[in-house]
Formats: C-alpha cells, structure tokens, sequence
C-alpha cells in the first residue's frame, strides 16, 4: 500500500467537567487514509465524529494519540509550526448558511484565502472565477451576497473556498446535511467527480449510512467515542461484523440490511 497521506494512532479527546467528571469524546481512535481515498467516518449523533475532525485539522490539541499527516507528526506541532501545513487540509461544515459572512460577495468570501497568500489584481479575480467554475457555478455569481444563492450553491462556494489554496485533503463533516434532498444528491455526484478530477482526499462525516456508502471507498464505524469496525465500504455494509453497525443499518435500511446499490433508486 501507497504511504498513508494521514494516519491516526491511539487519537483521544477527554473534556473535564466539573466534580472531576470527564467527557470522553474521543477514546481511543485509529485511522488510515490514503492520497485519493474517501474514507467515511458513521455513527449516531453524539459519537465523537466532529471530535475526530477537529483533532485532525489541530484546531483543538489531542489529549492523547498521534496525527500523522503527508508522513509528520503533527499532534504536538505548535500553531506556528503547523502554518505552513494547514492550506494542504480544509474542512467543508453541515451549514453553509453559517459559513459564509452574509456582507461578503462571493468572490471576497472565495478569495480571502489568497488574499491572505499575497495574491491581488487580475490574478485574484482570475483565480477566483476558475475556482468558481471548477465547483460548477457560473462566473457571474462572483458579485452575489450568500442571501441570493440556493443552499446548494453555497455549500459549492464554501467548496470553493477550500480549494483555493490546493488543499490534499478535505474534511467534510456532514456536508449535506442542512440541503434538501434533491440537492444533497447533486452535492455528493459533484464531490466524487471533483475528488476524482483533482485527486483529493477525503475524510467524510456522516450520520446517514446511504451516503457514505455512495461516496465512500471504505468506511469506519465510530461508537461511543472508538471505532467499532472498519473495511471497504462494500464488505461493511455487505457483511458487518460488528452488532453496533448491524443496529444502525437496521435504522438506515430496515431488518434485510442495505440494498443492493442498484436497487437504491434516485
Ligand atoms: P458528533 O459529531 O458525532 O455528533 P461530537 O464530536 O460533536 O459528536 O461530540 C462528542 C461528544 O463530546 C458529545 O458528548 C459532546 O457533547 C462532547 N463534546 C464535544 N465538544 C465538547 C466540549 N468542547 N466540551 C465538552 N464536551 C464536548
Ligand atoms: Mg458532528
């Protein structure tokens, strides 16, 4: 197998509360994601999923563990030795309503990376209209607020955004969540042929075990604050061994299990 791009080992994030009570988000966690790769992280709500994804991106410390990314550690690097490495992973939120600054155009909220980089004049707004383009939106969206786009739209400028500095790996924690139905469809096709056109990473966060399983090349199944089970996703959702994952895709497709991919519809 290829060197990992990121490698979690023994990843633990305990929040103390009061009376010495302690909230064990994160317990215990291994992971491995190669470059191209969509690993897909599902558990209920509550399982500590947006904790894996903080810790991966350094913006909360570890209590324990290591981050291995692009093959350095990086869970004990300090803010500024972790600068240079920050535009290489990005993550996408459920909301992109709460992403993007309402008195913001398009092309400030997609450009403020790059301006942060040094970049201004006609390579900026020419870089900005590509990436725009490269999420499939039309250039002339580069002067609307967030308040003139559909859900979807904004999530693709958020998209954009994380793409403006050439990132390898993209964290999506419940990208499609907040988008209506229809729209979550044309989101999750879009961000497979943009993981395949560019040759990105992804760790992808969900609830909804039908999502990952048609974005996901392998799938891990987080309980309580550990991973339960892990495996190409098509062997997990074929053949789960664990009772945990077994319970939830009970939820997700009823008593038979999960339906042949063929069978899914729409
Ligand atoms: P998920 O994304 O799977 O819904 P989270 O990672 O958001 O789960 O949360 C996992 C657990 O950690 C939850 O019990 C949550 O209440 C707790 N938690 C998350 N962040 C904090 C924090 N800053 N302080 C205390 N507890 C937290
Ligand atoms: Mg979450």
């Amino acid at each position: 197998m290829t060197a990992p791009l990121l490698e979690v080992r023994g990843l633990a994030k305990h929040y103390p509360l009061k009376h010495g009570r302690v909230v064990r988000a994160v317990d215990g966690v291994d992971l491995a994601l190669a470059p191209g790769e969509s690993l897909g992280l599902v558990g209920e709500s509550g399982c500590g999923k947006s904790t894996v994804a903080r810790l991966v991106l350094r913006l909360v410390p570890p209590t324990a563990g290591s981050i291995r990314f692009a093959g350095q550690e990086i869970a004990t690097l300090s803010d500024s030795a972790l600068r240079p490495l920050r535009r290489h992973m990005q993550i996408i939120f459920q909301n992109p309503h709460a992403a993007l600054n309402p008195r913001r155009t398009v092309f400030a909220s997609v450009a403020e990376p790059l301006v942060v980089q040094g970049m201004a004049g006609a390579d900026l707004q020419a870089r900005v209209a590509r990436l725009l383009v490269q999420v499939g939106l039309p250039e002339g969206f580069l002067w609307r607020y967030p308040h003139e786009l559909s859900g979807g739209q904004k999530q693709r400028v958020c998209i954009a955004r994380a793409l403006a500095l050439e990132p390898r790996l993209l964290v999506l924690d419940e990208p499609t969540s907040a988008l209506d139905v229809s729209v979550q469809a044309q989101i999750l096709e879009f961000l497979q042929e943009l993981r395949a056109r560019l040759g990105l990473s992804y760790l992808f966060i969900s609830h909804n075990l039908a999502v990952v399983r048609q974005v996901c090349d392998r799938v891990a199944v987080m309980y309580l604050g550990r991973i339960v089970e892990e495996g190409p996703a098509e062997a997990v959702f074929a053949n789960p061994r664990s009772d945990y994952t077994r319970t939830l895709m009970a939820a997700a497709f009823g008593t038979g299990g999960a339906p042949a991919p063929q069978d899914q519809g729409g």
